[in-house]
């Protein structure tokens, strides 16, 4: 990968912050997630589905409740973004099973987006045991199979070759692996940040400053910016406008689930290898590279199409959605010490502010007719009987 980046540079001149990033993870032959893709244990980096069964149980129950809030529409698709080991959607299946009775009329399929061939194989084996097939070229879909569960799963490239349909949208720690840009004001303006071959050791790569404004600095800078350092996202303004377009034609929601900032943070991107922070510019395609969602430009990309809720802590989400009664009642159920040990330690780890309690988000797009009554702007006095949305506000089942 170093040399293929090397090869380029040295042709055309420094890259943008994201073209390198998306070379580094999204390679069609090197990238990280093509080749290696390490969520889990023995990976780089661990995501709360692989810590808990409960966070993706939760989540499950999130998409009942508000499938009930939304009158129970006789289907839906559930899309997942960027599925990792595909764990989160096991654990949500599951639920669905459980809850069987509930929506028994109801015609559920779904629908994976993801890029890596390796991810894509580990998912299917863990979501159908191996009981998929490619389809052709010319099918939006490039594998699809049925789950154990008997539920169809179909799996895509990109957001856009999805089917329109009713649909509940899941984003966990995705956005942060999309490619950014970074910008620094210096005392002559705005100046884009690129990578670089170092010129006194060829086969090291540094971050330069461009000589002058670029396209990007011109678009992306708010004119009322106070920091000297700003990362944007421009793809994830498409894909999340893509969202939110959807669920306005077609209805349904999206959670997003992220590590994350309001708009205020300035320098966030980084490296993980082994659990390790790793040099952003050493070694790529080995190592995961990330930075924080601003949640705030997430919000301005879709707020005009849908209602956005959040961002809430993910402790208070959890919370919200009922995580202590689930933890009582699988320690009640559990007799060794040892599960039960590893239940309370994989609680802390979600929950607790300085683990992953804090740092991590939960935020979602819904059309605007589910949190305003239709008859209100009419008569603004009337009381809405919406129920409320469950994880921002306490769980409802009715
Ligand atoms: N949601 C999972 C995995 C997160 S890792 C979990 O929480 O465990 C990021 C995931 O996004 C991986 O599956 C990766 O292959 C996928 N991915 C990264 N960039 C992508 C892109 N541009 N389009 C689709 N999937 C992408």
């Amino acid at each position: 990968m170093l040399r293929h980046l090397a090869r380029k540079l040295r042709a055309s001149g420094p890259v943008t912050v994201a073209e390198y990033m998306r070379e580094a993870l999204t390679n069609p032959a090197q990238g990280y997630y093509t080749r290696r893709g390490g969520v889990g244990e023995s990976g780089d980096f661990i995501t709360s589905p692989e810590i808990s069964q409960v966070f993706g149980e939760l989540i499950g129950i999130w998409y009942i409740s508000e499938w009930m809030a939304m009158g129970k529409p006789s289907s839906f698709q559930l899309v997942e973004l960027g599925p990792g080991r595909g764990t989160l959607t096991e654990d949500i299946l599951r639920v669905f099973k459980q809850l069987t009775s509930v929506l028994s009329k109801c015609d559920v399929s779904v629908h994976l987006v993801e890029v890596s061939p390796k991810l894509s194989e580990i998912q299917a084996q863990m979501l159908t045991g191996g009981k998929v097939q490619p389809n052709p070229e010319d099918k939006s879909a490039y594998m699809e199979g049925i789950s154990k569960t008997g539920i169809p799963i179909f799996w895509y490239r990109d957001i856009q070759d999805v089917p329109p349909g009713y649909g509940f949208y899941l984003a966990h720690e995705f956005f942060d692996a999309l490619p950014i840009h970074k910008f620094q004001r210096t005392e002559k303006g705005w100046r884009e940040v690129l990578v670089d071959i170092d010129p006194e050791a060829p086969d090291q790569l540094r971050f330069v400053l461009s000589p002058s404004s670029t396209p990007a600095t011109e678009n992306f800078i708010q004119v009322r910016e106070t920091r000297d350092h700003v990362e944007v996202c421009p793809e994830a303004g498409v894909i999340i406008q893509r969202l939110a377009c959807r669920i306005e034609e077609d209805g349904g929601a999206a959670l997003v689930a992220d590590y994350g900032h309001d708009g205020t943070k300035t320098d966030t991107f980084r490296g993980f290898r082994n659990h390790k922070l790793h040099d952003v510019l050493s070694a790529p395609g080995t190592a995961d590279l990330t930075a924080d969602v601003d949640f705030s430009y997430l919000r301005k990309m879709a707020q005009e199409r849908t209602t956005t809720l959040g961002p809430i802590k993910q402790r208070e989400f959890l919370k919200n959605m009922g995580i202590d009664l689930r933890l009582q009642v699988l320690l009640q159920n559990s007799r060794d010490t040892a599960t039960r040990e590893q239940l309370l330690h994989s609680y802390d780890m979600l929950m607790n502010p300085e683990k992953m309690g804090d740092c991590f988000n939960f935020f979602a797009l819904m059309p605007h007719r589910r949190l305003v009554h239709p008859d209100k702007k009419d008569k603004p006095e009337s009381k809405s009987a919406l129920p409320p949305v469950a994880g921002f506000n306490e769980l409802l089942l009715k």
